[in-house]
């Protein structure tokens, strides 16, 4: 997987989404603003009740997808996460790299996280297989990851969790 590229750094964000608390407007301003070089700068990061409860729900999309265990699940739920994307591609070197943004510059926040969420995660499972997206293995994480290594081996949504995993595992067999 080419990991330079937009596309796949996007469904980093895409995860990240998935993964944070955006149960409250201050979890879905707290998102925003740590995710703030995905935005044009000055963008309005400061989003109404009703676009965060949008926020929110396109993290549970993605969710979803990427707990799907079938290809058609995969489709369908993908489908519905693209209904809410409005993809305006758009060249630009604004970090020195010559590359494609998905949403148009002068789009507001929300519209800008949609579509590169979205169009990020869809490149991603049409280019590698949905099979790339997993539930971490570690016992009470409900994290999600994208497996970007080269034989698709990860189980874990972070290097925490998988040592985590590896020392209680090695202290099960010990006690055994
Ligand atoms: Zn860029
Ligand atoms: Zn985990």
């Amino acid at each position: 997987m080419n990991y330079d590229t937009y596309g796949s750094s996007a469904v980093e964000l895409a995860i990240d989404l998935a993964n944070a608390e955006l149960e409250t407007p201050e979890g879905v301003e707290s998102f925003l603003t740590t995710h703030g070089e995905w935005f044009t700068p000055g963008t309005s990061l400061r989003l109404s009740d009703r676009d965060g409860a949008r926020v929110a729900s396109t993290g549970r999309l993605v969710r979803a997808v990427a707990v799907a265990t079938t290809e058609e699940q995969v489709i369908e739920r993908l489908n519905e996460l693209l209904t809410a994307a409005r993809p305006r591609p758009y060249a630009t070197a604004h970090d020195g790299a010559l590359h494609l943004h998905y949403a148009r510059p002068d789009a507001p926040a929300l519209e800008q996280l949609t579509t590169t969420v979205a169009m990020g995660l869809s490149q991603v499972v049409v280019q590698h297989g949905w099979q790339r997206l997993g539930v971490c293995s570690a016992e009470g994480c409900d994290n999600v990851y994208v497996d970007t290594s080269r034989n698709a081996s990860r189980r874990y949504c972070s290097n925490t969790c998988a040592s985590r995993s590896t020392v209680a595992a090695y202290r099960a067999r010990q006690k055994g």
